[in-house]
Parts: C-alpha cells; structure tokens; sequence
C-alpha cells in the first residue's frame, strides 16, 4: 500500500524527506486526520477546509487544491488493505539548503505527505467503563486554533497522562479548561450540555461540530461558555471528543470520580446519535 509524497504514489520505504526539512527542523508544517469508515471518507470537507484555514493561519501556499487532496486521499483509501482507515496528511514549508527561521525563498517548494493507517478504535469494554484523565498547566502557545505539527506541549501533556496509567490530560489555562492534549472536551450539568467556545486558544474540532449539530438537531439544552476547573470537577458527565476517539467519558479525573464514576446516559445517547449519523452519511 503506497503513500503520497510530493505529487508521487511510492512505497513508504522509498518515501525520503530531506533532513533540512523545515518540518523536522522547525515543527513548520500542518497537518489533518481524517477518520475513513468502509472506505468513505468522514468529513472530508471540513477536514480540508481547517487545513487551509491552517494554512492561512501560517502564511503557507497549500501546494494541492481541494479538489487534488480530495483525489489523493481517494487513492489511499482505494489501495489500502482496511475498510476503516485513518487517513494523516501532512504539509510543511519544505527544506532550503541553509538553515534559516525566516520563510525560505519562493523557489522552495513545500513537502506534501499523506498515508493510511487502519483506524485504532475503543474496545466496548473501554467505552462501557470509560477512561481516567489528568489535568495539567496549558504550556502551549496562543495560536491553539490552529492544527500545526509543533506538537511538544501536547506531546509532554499526553506522556504525563500515560505515565500515570491516564488517558487524556485537559489543559487548564487561566482558571479554565480549553481542551484535551488531542481532543475536545465536553461536560454536562444538570441536563446541560456545555461545550468550550472556539477561540484561539482551542482547536476546532470537526467532532466537536458533528456534537454540537446533533444536541442541537435533538433538541438538547446547549451552553457554548468558557468551563470552569471547579466546574469540571463538578460536572455529572465530562467526554472527550476526537476523529479517532469519537465519543469518550471520562470517569475520574485526578483520581476522582466524575459524577458516579461510570460512563453517564448523555454521553451514551450521544455516541449512539452520533453512530446513527456517520451511518446515514456514509451510506449516501
Ligand atoms: N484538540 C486537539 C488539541 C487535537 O489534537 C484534536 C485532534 N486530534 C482535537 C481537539 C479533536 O479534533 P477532531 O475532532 O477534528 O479530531
């Protein structure tokens, strides 16, 4: 199953990137995931508008249009081995032959790099017990909206949730909680659904909309408001929200219970809105 490097499909082991690479150098690149479900692409659009918002955001020329990374991610799907796929583009500002922080010349071309992988989901039994979370300090710079491959803060922030058998940490900044270290984060009080504005201090989420549309298709009482850490901790149900990772509750957080300690009925109500929706889309 090839990859996509640079306008070319090749084997992975012949896909070389040079080592002045400004993505390996500087972390000056972007990047999406894109979840596949029986070879159609979930989203695709979205996906490949916040990468050009990405790219705007860093005053990179995306170097494919729409149209051609939509042909590319076509051809990973229709020649990879899985039937679920995660789908991992990459765009960075290419290597110049010195070593220099401003933009190299307009004669530098950008690397392009997209592969498939077979998309890792939750085991049941996870889901049904749901999955302990860390908070942590937000180190991570003021442009979070966008979705660059300087990845170190979240990286740091994941690894000390692993370390302590976790698996998310929320990033705390200011008295409040923006995000997950890869994942939007949701809570619920008294029946409400709360959910982190957009601001440049998070990343939009593309399932982060998918929820929003269905609470609000259901019906269901909705806050788009800052959250509090007291109010996390408080919260009956709190979720973690990703293209891999779906719908995800988060059952203790530090070391104590949210709520009862189990997975709430929302968050299930939720994910079974939202298997119903991926279904419905992906048989059109
Ligand atoms: N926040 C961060 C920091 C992320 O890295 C991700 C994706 N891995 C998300 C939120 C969730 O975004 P999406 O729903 O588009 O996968």
């Amino acid at each position: 199953d090839p990859v996509y490097l640079n306008g070319r499909f090749l084997p992975l082991a012949e896909a070389g990137i040079s080592p002045l690479d400004r993505g390996f150098l500087y972390g000056d690149g972007v990047y999406e995931v894109i979840p596949v479900y029986s070879r159609r692409a979930f989203r695709i659009d979205e996906h490949l508008q916040r990468l050009q918002a990405t790219l705007d955001g860093i005053q990179m020329a995306n170097p494919l249009s729409a149209e051609a990374w939509q042909a590319v991610v076509l051809k990973l799907i229709e020649t990879a081995p899985w039937d679920d796929q995660s789908i991992y583009l990459q765009v960075t500002r290419g290597a110049d032959d010195k070593r220099d922080h401003a933009f190299p010349p307009a004669s530098v071309p950008p690397t392009a790099f997209a592969f498939s992988s077979p998309l890792v989901t939750t085991p049941a039994a996870v889901r049904a017990k749901g999955v302990a979370a860390i908070t942590v300090p937000d180190l991570r710079w003021s442009r979070c909206d966008l979705k660059v491959v300087s990845l170190l803060a979240n990286v740091l922030a994941r690894q000390q949730a692993v370390a302590q058998g976790c698996a998310e940490a929320l990033l705390i900044r200011d008295g409040l909680m923006k995000e997950g270290a890869a994942s939007n984060i949701f809570i619920v009080k008294d029946g409400v659904l709360i959910a982190p504005p957009k601001t440049h201090l998070m990343l939009p989420g593309i399932t982060y909309d998918v929820i929003l549309e269905l609470a609000t298709a259901h019906q269901q009482p909705l806050a788009v408001r800052e959250i509090t850490e007291t109010e996390l901790r408080a919260a009956d149900e709190v979720w973690m929200t990703s293209s891999t990772k779906e719908i995800l509750a988060i059952t203790t957080l530090d070391g104590n219970p949210i709520g009862n300690g189990r997975p709430g009925p929302y968050g299930e109500q939720m994910w079974q809105w939202y298997q119903d929706f991926k279904n419905t889309v992906m048989r059109k």
